[in-house]
């Protein structure tokens, strides 16, 4: 064939792929453009997946009648002026390529009603063209109406996965920007039934309520980034995180947004696991939704049509910063957990340390709440006795403390591990008679992986054919302990692991091992000095694992169970 300029259609058609990957992409570019739009007030409909119907309306400043065909050309855009314009880009939309490639797919109808405009106008567009074109009412705003989305382009409509999958998609655009925009009330109907609906009070634990329900929010800690690396102002990073004793088995609940456009990146999702580190179990993940602040031309969201990619100008300082943010949110606000049930009124005077939303007045525990608190260290608990061999009960200035004695051991432990790790002094203890060791086919590939990490914390382990290895040396904390079990237990854990994890799996298996366990008789002189090593630990209030290690019992509660009132 010879070379032909493409007729425009053809090019609309496939320029279209680049921005309509699926349903939710529509949706994500009309969401985008009623926030670029300052609408107070947004409603999304969807039918059938999306292909059926979607529908978005809003009350933002609408379109004057003489350009909304305007809009529906290629490159058309009321967002930016210029090229240097493109250097620092303040609204959600730049492309000019929504509209057009949306009509390009689809049946489009918008009615729409600007500002100053008594009436609305109607515009249907069928294939990319108008086909009917009208005057109609309707308050200040606009509804944008997509039907028979792909249908005219099998080969990509038959990529979409079943209905319930695309209305996840949708679903989740929605959630997304009504999490980033708390200000703007978001309601979401899917096939008819209500799905998400949010007030638009601004706050953004209400939204996070609408969108993980209360139990979530109990848990979740507020990082309010003040620039407290030597004055760094920007980037600046907001948001709220779980603390760790919610967690969850994907890494679907981590939101990030770059100036609120939300956006995808792995880098992101790494800074946070890493902060993470020690506080979760292995497979878990946490929750977080992270907004970074910072000049517009520090970062490039002109990489990709769906601009869910961008480009960080520094990404060491982003990483570093929103690593170290979630880091300081984790250490300084995670609450002692308090057994107080979730419609009790009362709030403790100034407890030592708070999760931002602990109690039913979620609403009106401001974010300001909690993280003004210092970090205190533990409280100077007495120890007053142990039970069941398992937990030490202890008081302290505001009520009764129980401590379970393996978890907080395990914490001691595993920071004592991280330390040495870090220090590269691991205590490590021979063996006085090297001891064989035999393991299955699926071990000994684990064993072979990590070897090398297993001897960094102290086991030396060599073959000695057959399946069969001998075992020289041991970690220090091991002596006199199952260490053969530790082993097993861990090849059996290491295989199949993300290769990342090791370090974290072998520290937690072998502080678990050597920990104290639960039903063993400690004297008092054991029980205050796992009191006072715990208090030296950076996080107490959790084991390695994630676990709660003390449970507070405050006295207004005690006051309140034995209905002796305030
Ligand atoms: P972009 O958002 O990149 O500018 P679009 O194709 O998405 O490109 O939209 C084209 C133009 O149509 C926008 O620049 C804006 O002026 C106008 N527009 C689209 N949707 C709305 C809306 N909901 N409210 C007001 N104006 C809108
Ligand atoms: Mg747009």
């Amino acid at each position: 064939m010879p070379i032909r300029v493409l007729d425009p259609k053809v090019v609309s058609r496939i320029a279209a792929g680049e921005v309509v990957e699926r349903p939710a992409s529509v949706v994500k570019e009309l969401v985008e453009n009623s926030l670029d739009a300052s609408s107070s007030q947004i409603s999304i409909e969807a039918r059938g997946g999306g292909v059926g119907l979607i529908r978005v309306t809003d009350n933002g400043i609408g379109i004057p009648s003489t350009e909304v065909e305007l809009a529906f050309d290629r490159y058309a855009t009321s967002k930016i002026g210029s090229l240097d314009d493109l250097e620092s880009i303040p609204s959600l939309g730049f492309r000019g390529e929504a509209l057009p490639s949306i009509a390009a797919v689809a049946e489009v109808d918008i009615v729409t009603c600007a500002v100053d405009e008594s009436v609305g106008t109607y515009i249907s567009l069928k294939d990319g063209v108008i086909a009917d074109r009208g005057s109609q009412g309707r308050s200040q705003g606009t509804t944008i109406t997509v039907r028979n989305l792909l249908r005219k382009v099998p080969a990509r409509l038959k990529f979409l996965k079943s209905t319930a999958t695309e209305n996840g998609h949708i679903a989740n655009v929605v959630t997304q920007y009504a999490l980033a925009f708390p200000e703007v009330k978001f309601t979401l109907l899917i096939d008819g039934r209500e799905t998400l609906r949010t007030s638009g009070n601004g706050q953004l634990v209400d939204s996070v309520i609408e969108v993980y329900g209360i139990d979530v929010v109990k848990n979740m800690l507020e990082i309010k980034d003040k620039g407290w690396e030597s004055g760094v102002v920007s980037p600046q990073v907001t948001g709220v995180i779980s603390s760790p004793a919610v967690s969850r088995s994907g890494r679907d609940y981590l939101s990030f947004f770059v100036n609120r456009r939300w956006i995808n990146s792995r880098l992101l999702a790494w800074a946070v696991e890493e902060a993470y580190r020690g506080l979760l179990m292995s497979g878990r993940h946490p929750i977080a939704i992270i907004n970074i602040s910072l000049p517009a031309k520090e970062v490039d969201i002109n990489i990709h049509p769906t601009k869910t990619e961008v480009k960080f100008g520094n990404e060491r300082t982003i990483f570093s910063t929103v690593q170290k943010a979630v880091r300081r949110a984790l250490i300084e606000l995670m609450p002692v957990p308090k057994i107080e049930e979730v419609a009790t009124t009362y709030v403790p005077p100034s407890p030592p340390r708070q999760s931002l939303w602990t109690s039913t007045e979620v609403s009106a525990a401001s974010p300001a709440v909690s993280s003004e608190t210092p970090a205190v260290a533990l409280l100077i608990l007495r120890v007053m006795g142990q039970l069941s061999n398992s937990y030490i009960i202890a008081e302290g200035p505001d009520g009764l403390y129980l401590i379970d004695q393996h978890a907080a051991h395990e914490r001691i432990l595993f920071e004592k591990i991280r330390y040495q790790s870090s220090q590269h002094q691991i205590e490590v203890q021979g063996l006085l008679e090297p001891a064989t060791f035999e393991v299955n086919p699926k071990e000994e590939e684990a064993l072979k992986l990590h070897y090398e990490d297993l001897a960094e914390f102290g086991f030396s382990i060599e073959p000695f054919g057959d399946r069969t290895y001998l075992v020289r040396a041991v970690p220090a904390l091991l002596q006199n302990k199952d260490w053969a079990g530790t082993v097993r237990e861990l090849l059996a854990s290491l295989l199949g692991r993300d290769k990342s994890d090791w370090w974290e799996t072998i520290a937690i298996s072998i502080a678990c091992h050597s920990a104290v366990r639960a039903g063993q008789a400690l004297t008092d002189d054991e029980m205050r000095e796992l009191i006072r090593q715990l208090e030296q630990t950076s996080i107490p209030n959790t084991c390695p694992h994630g676990r709660p290690t003390i449970i507070h019992i405050s006295t207004g509660q005690l006051r309140k169970e034995f209905g002796r009132g305030f």
